[in-house]
């Protein structure tokens, strides 16, 4: 298999990539975490995120209280390379007719505003509620390539978006779409 970076979109030569990784590994400015809406700690990749930042994360988040689905909040990184995690909470799949993609796209929104109101240069994003949540990766992937692309050409900030895919056949699901598109 081929695990080359795709393109997303290219801007003043900075290009904006999805590739294949460990999310907590990567020394951007900002990691999207996909937590439940109690922020308290959970599974896949909140629970690896939480145990690579350390105790001090859950303790910030627990000040939180909680965070309704399609929205989000930040927080600092600590033992993360990154320096700071912007929490999203996605929409369970219920088989699309419960504003599962209206709800997605508003999570990819968000976090990038934030991003941008608060000058962030980088961003990595896990595939948003694509684990446990069960939203199709084909589906997720359009919604999350649409709105980054809508933001980047609106938007000088952030200049650096990545989508980090952990799995082959996630990541084999973007870079077909990015290959069509
Ligand atoms: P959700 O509840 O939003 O579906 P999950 O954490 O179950 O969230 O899954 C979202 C995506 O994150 C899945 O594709 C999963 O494979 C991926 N994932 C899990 N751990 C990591 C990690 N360390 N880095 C990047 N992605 C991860």
């Amino acid at each position: 298999m081929d695990l080359r970076p795709h393109l997303i979109a290219e801007r003043h030569g900075v290009r904006h990539e999805i590739l294949v990784g460990d999310i907590t590994k990567l020394a951007v400015d900002v990691i999207v975490n996909a937590p439940n809406t109690s922020l308290l700690g959970g599974g896949g990749v909140d629970g690896a995120i939480h145990r690579a930042a350390g105790p001090e994360l859950l303790e910030e988040c627990r000040r939180l209280g909680g965070c309704p689905t399609g929205s989000a909040k930040m927080t600092k990184g600590y033992r993360l390379p990154a320096k700071w995690v912007i929490h999203t909470v996605g929409p369970v799949w219920r088989g699309g007719t419960h504003g599962e993609e209206r709800l997605l796209a508003g999570c990819y929104r968000t976090c990038l505003d934030l991003a941008l109101r608060s000058g962030i240069r980088s961003v990595a994003f896990p595939s948003i509620s694509t684990g446990a949540y069960r939203f199709p990766v084909e589906r997720a992937s359009r919604i999350a390539v649409e709105v980054i692309r809508a933001h980047l050409d609106q938007n000088p900030l952030p200049e650096s978006v990545l989508v980090v895919c952990f799995d082959a056949a996630t990541y084999e699901t973007y870079a077909r779409l990015l290959q069509e598109t």
